[in-house]
């Protein structure tokens, strides 16, 4: 599978949790649901899932001790429909109601068309199932205001959320079937839905541009272009020594703190039941974490072509320029000396380039699951990430050839 294609299939995190877990199945892994006692075998590879919405896999290697760790995340900005959506103004329209997720830059989701994907949870004779959604076609629009009906447009222009940013769904035709043709996807009625998760999504397929063909442009690269290099990674991996871990979480862009972001207890309840399924003791489980190595692999920002003053003065990286090595002295990025050094290392056994990134000293940068991920499993970690530029745009870009770097990076920390 190709990075762009793994992007369109994945429209929310659901659908990249289900579409990652697809592919470690037909790969041979065993799903052990967290509703379960665990069996962990020596020499085989495992997944589980929490939320549907973030996942971990691992493989056992005969005797290995140290877990290696490789975090990224399948959330991205977007907008997700409130209960009741529908709004009707002056008889004429139906308009969704919808509440921002994550901080994504507003004007890119206007005039472009969008859809609805997500999860409806649906009512069965005995308790209820869920069901993944994708209504795979232009569906949605959040139309601008005229130039002349609003002459600040081009001189920042402040949106209001509740007011500027709500898709149209159609005519007043389509009064009380937003609802009704959600259901119909589902393959139920509309009274058997009972709860939901629904995302507004660009449409669109990813494209691949520029003089030779460098650039890549697309939805959601932000994160999905290292969870699914790290899958990749992952899957491609021989001979381990230590325990190989991936883990794609949900809700970075709200902060993490949720049970399936990297601020809960998913990644140490994995490894803590890992390692009691060896036959571990408390103290063993701990030998093992202090001998772990943790990638947090999270994008990063370019070298931007008509704001070059952005970047910090001695640290330049560019789009296809090699995988980021994040630094942060206030420890927004977990890398230090000794985490850059093995990074360093890794690369040059794989033969891939790497770049370093700062923040300027006077700004403040985004924060990622690094950090806050170790408060839980404190193993040695460094943060890092591919190039792009137009970060929680609704169309970003990255360089065509990175992700090709990180899954030979991910290859090399896995084997
Ligand atoms: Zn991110």
């Amino acid at each position: 599978m190709q990075l762009l294609d793994f992007i369109e299939q994945s429209p929310t995190a659901f659908h990249a949790v289900k579409n990652a877990a697809d592919l470690l199945k037909a790969a041979g892994a065993a799903y052990l649901p967290e509703s379960q006692e665990w069996k962990v075998e020596p020499g085989k590879t495992y997944y589980t899932i929490r939320n549907a919405s973030a996942l971990i896999a691992f493989t056992v290697p005969e005797g290995a001790h140290a877990f290696r760790i490789f975090a990224a995340h399948a959330d991205s900005p977007s907008f997700k429909l409130k209960e009741n959506p529908e709004l009707v103004t002056e008889g004429k329209y139906v308009r969704l109601n919808v509440e921002r997720y994550g901080g994504m830059i507003y004007s890119t989701w206007l005039d472009r068309p969008l859809s609805v994907a997500g999860r409806v949870i649906v009512r069965r004779e005995n308790g209820f199932a869920t069901r993944l959604v994708n209504i795979d076609r232009d569906l949605l629009l959040i139309p601008n205001v005229a130039i002349h009906m609003n002459r600040e447009a081009n001189e920042g222009f402040k949106m209001n959320p509740q007011t500027d940013l709500l898709p149209l769904f159609g005519g007043i035709e389509a009064k009380d079937r937003f609802m009704k043709l959600i259901a119909a996807e589902a393959g139920v009625e509309e009274d058997q839905i009972i709860g939901h998760d629904l995302f507004l999504y660009p449409r669109g397929r990813g494209t691949v541009w520029g003089a030779d063909n460098e650039f890549i442009s697309a939805p959601r690269i932000d994160d999905l272009e290292c969870a699914f290099a790290g899958l990749m990674g992952f899957l491609q991996a021989e001979k381990a020594k230590n325990i190989s871990v991936l883990a794609i979480f949900d809700n970075e862009e709200v902060g993490s703190m949720s049970r399936q972001g990297a601020a809960s207890t998913f990644l140490s309840d994995t490894l803590t039941r890992i390692s009691e399924g060896l036959g571990d003791t408390k103290s063993a489980y701990f030998s093992r974490i202090a001998a772990s190595y943790m990638i947090s692999a999270d994008n990063g920002h370019a070298l931007h072509p008509n704001h070059p003053e952005k970047t910090d003065p001695s640290n330049r990286p560019v789009l296809n320029g090699g995988i980021l090595l994040k630094y942060s002295a206030n420890q927004r990025y977990t890398t230090d000396g000794v985490s850059a050094a093995v990074f360093k290392e890794i690369c040059r056994k794989a033969e891939v380039p790497y770049q370093i990134f700062f923040n300027r000293s006077d700004m403040l940068g985004g924060g990622t699951l690094g950090n806050i991920s170790l408060t839980q499993v404190p193993a040695m970690t460094a943060d890092i990430g591919l190039a792009q530029l137009a970060m929680h745009s609704a169309y970003e870009t990255a360089g065509a050839k990175d992700e090709a770097y990180m899954e030979r990076f991910v290859k090399e920390l896995f084997s």
